[in-house]
């Protein structure tokens, strides 16, 4: 049978739902084996047993993780020529599509990017993605080499394996700072704001202009449903939300069940990170606003005066 390599990175004590996902597709379409960067911890070897996991790859050095992303693409490499899979998922970050298009040179073969969903097995893995900032969704076969394949996070329901397996571990020699690579010379954490990751979360809760920089009635839907924040260019261009919370084709590409957009006009470049989101809710003072044209429900209206509305209901409702 076919196998399907994943690369996972970090995943830390238990493997995050984006990983569960990427376990799954591969699966469906093969036997899965992971490449995994960083400690294997018990409750993660578990769970990749219970997704059918049948080799787990290690690398022999942890320094990795004190260089940018070509030893991480160098270590998959060698996985990759050891595990001779019919194809490798990755995760859909900025440093997933780095690393896949690295591994794509050192393997001559066809990268796809920004996938939503893959059917088909073996060689004949088939992706579907969107393209030209939405416009259109196409479906795409690699030509090349290991079909290596980045997939965004949502895009499938994550599910055990029908059996179990019990992962065998092989250990990849590899030496972190023997090619060119840039060095990572210190680290800062982020302040964590107890919200799920943009790129994980079920539920999102986006920003535009129209919040005028006040995001607290954004923050607090997104906080009563358990949800992220995100934001649309025009409020992270001018400082009122960190960068990495802007939605759309130069920020993050979301995909949750719920993704709720408030005083954004819905430019094409904001569409572009968000429309396939499952359910889409637009709250705009502006009944022309291009925002409704993809909304499943729609309120025109002024968002401090819908949002806190909609929270204050929310939580009545649960309490
Ligand atoms: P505006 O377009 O100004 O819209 C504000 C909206 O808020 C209006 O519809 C208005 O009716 C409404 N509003 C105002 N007050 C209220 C209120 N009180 N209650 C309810 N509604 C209200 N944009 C992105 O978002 N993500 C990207 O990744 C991105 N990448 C880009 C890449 C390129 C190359 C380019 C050229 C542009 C990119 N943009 C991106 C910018 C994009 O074109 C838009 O300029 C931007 O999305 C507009 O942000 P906005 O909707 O918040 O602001």
């Amino acid at each position: 049978m076919a196998t399907v390599l994943v690369f996972i990175d970090n995943p830390g004590e238990q493997l995050h739902k984006g990983n569960l996902e990427l376990l799954t597709l591969a699966a469906a379409a093969g036997e899965p084996m992971v490449a995994l960067n960083g400690p294997l911890h018990d409750a993660v070897k578990a769970t990749m047993a219970e997704y059918g996991v049948q080799r787990i790859y290690r690398p022999s050095s942890d320094a990795l993780d004190d260089y940018l992303v070509a030893p991480k693409a160098a270590y998959l490499a060698e996985a990759a020529r050891q595990a001779e899979p019919a194809a490798v998922l990755l995760d859909n970050t900025f440093e997933g599509k780095e690393i896949a298009g690295r591994l794509g040179i050192k393997t001559s073969s066809g990268v796809v990017t920004d996938v939503i969903a893959l059917s088909g097995s073996g060689s004949d893995l088939t992706a579907t993605k969107s393209v030209l900032a939405g416009a259109y969704t196409v479906e795409c076969k690699s030509s090349a080499g290991i079909p290596i394949m980045t997939v965004k996070p949502n895009s499938v329901p994550p599910a055990p394996a029908a059996a179990s397996a019990q992962p065998e571990e092989t250990v990849i020699e590899i030496e972190a700072g023997a090619g060119p690579a840039a060095r990572i010379t210190g680290r800062e954490d982020r302040p964590t704001s107890g919200r799920p990751a943009l790129t994980d979360a079920q539920v999102i809760v986006s920003g535009g202009r129209g919040t005028n920089g006040d995001f607290g009635p954004i923050e607090a839907l997104a906080d009563v449903l358990g949800g992220a924040v995100g934001a649309s260019r025009a409020a992270t261009d001018a400082g009122w939300i960190e960068h990495s919370a802007q939605v759309g084709q130069t920020g993050q590409t979301v995909s949750p069940q719920l993704y709720v957009s408030a005083g954004i006009s819905g430019a094409i470049q904001q569409k572009a990170g968000m429309q396939t989101s499952k359910v889409i809710v637009a709250v705009n003072k502006d009944h022309d606003s291009p925002v409704f044209e993809i909304a499943d429900f729609g309120v025109v209206g002024d968002l401090f005066e819908v949002l806190p509305q909609a929270t204050e209901e929310i939580r009545k409702r649960r309490s």
